[in-house]
């Protein structure tokens, strides 16, 4: 028989501030070609854990795998040249800029980020980011918001600023994509349009890791879906066998 395929692997993963242990000797798998959902009350770990496989903190021990390759500690780019792309709970400050150019500067501190130059001085442009140019404008098309390619990225309102993260991170051709709070202050007919998307896009062969806040959301999105609390995994199931457990609901209430 076909053994899982694992996308990431956390093992034993540890991270302290100062005296406060945020990260717990945390261990989960994520499968390829799920939606494998992060949740825990707020200050469980979430954004830490993501920190720490991406790349953007230094952990104090355990690993972090990402397609076979130990990744553990290694710089956010080389974690993404293995196919690990992460989005981030508070978007950047786009001041200045068009939603297109908002899309070829990249993931932070990930690929693109070099695709500005492209705007600012146009004799740059090669073969290579003319074709990237033309995959933007291919995912806005498919993420239906290639009308607002030329609005300045200030302008649209926080729901489609997310829609455009999510674009921007697929420019990067992830096989798994690690998406922080993607509907966080969103209203309803646009966290369904995300939906949509993350869906469609997983349909399309991408792996997810989804944090998020909005249990309905999270819930009827993820499977499986795997709670932390206080740094550690404390339950990992499908999402009903979640919901209904005891120590998931307590670890609710009490944080
Ligand atoms: P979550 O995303 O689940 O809400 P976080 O990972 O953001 O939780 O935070 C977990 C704990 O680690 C919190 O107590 C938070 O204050 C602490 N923490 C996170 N990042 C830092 C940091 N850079 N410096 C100090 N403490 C931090
Ligand atoms: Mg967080």
């Amino acid at each position: 028989a076909d053994e899982p395929e694992i996308v990431l692997e956390v093992e034993d993963l540890q991270k302290s501030f100062g005296g406060l242990v945020a990260t717990d000797h945390a261990t989960f798998e994520v499968e390829r070609g799920t939606i494998t959902g992060l949740i825990g009350p707020n200050g469980a770990g979430k954004s830490t854990i993501f920190n720490l496989i991406s790349g953007f903190y230094e952990s104090d021990g355990g690993t972090v795998t990402v397609n076979g390759t130990d990744v553990t500690n290694r710089e956010p780019y080389e974690v993404a040249e293995q196919g690990l792309i992460r989005t981030f709970q508070t978007p950047r400050k786009l001041e200045g800029m068009t939603v297109r150019e908002a899309m070829l500067i990249g993931p932070r501190n990930q690929p693109g980020e070099s695709f500005l130059t492209l705007f600012t001085d146009p004799a740059t442009v090669n073969e290579a980011e003319s074709a990237n140019l033309a995959d933007a404008q291919r995912i806005l098309e498919e993420f239906e918001i290639d009308h607002l390619a030329t609005q300045p990225a200030t302008d649209i309102s926080g729901g489609q600023m997310k829609l455009v993260e999510l674009a921007r991170a697929m420019l990067a051709e992830p096989e798994i994509l690690l998406l922080d709070e993607p509907v966080a202050g969103v209203n309803p007919t646009l966290r369904n349009t995300l939906a949509e998307q993350i869906r469609r896009l997983n349909e399309q062969g991408t792996t997810f890791l989804l944090i998020e806040h909005d249990m309905e959301f999270v819930m009827s999105l993820a499977d499986p879906v795997v709670v932390l609390n206080q740094g550690s995994v404390l339950m990992e199931g499908k999402p009903d066998e979640v919901q209904s457990n005891d120590r998931v609901i307590e670890a609710y209430l009490g944080g």
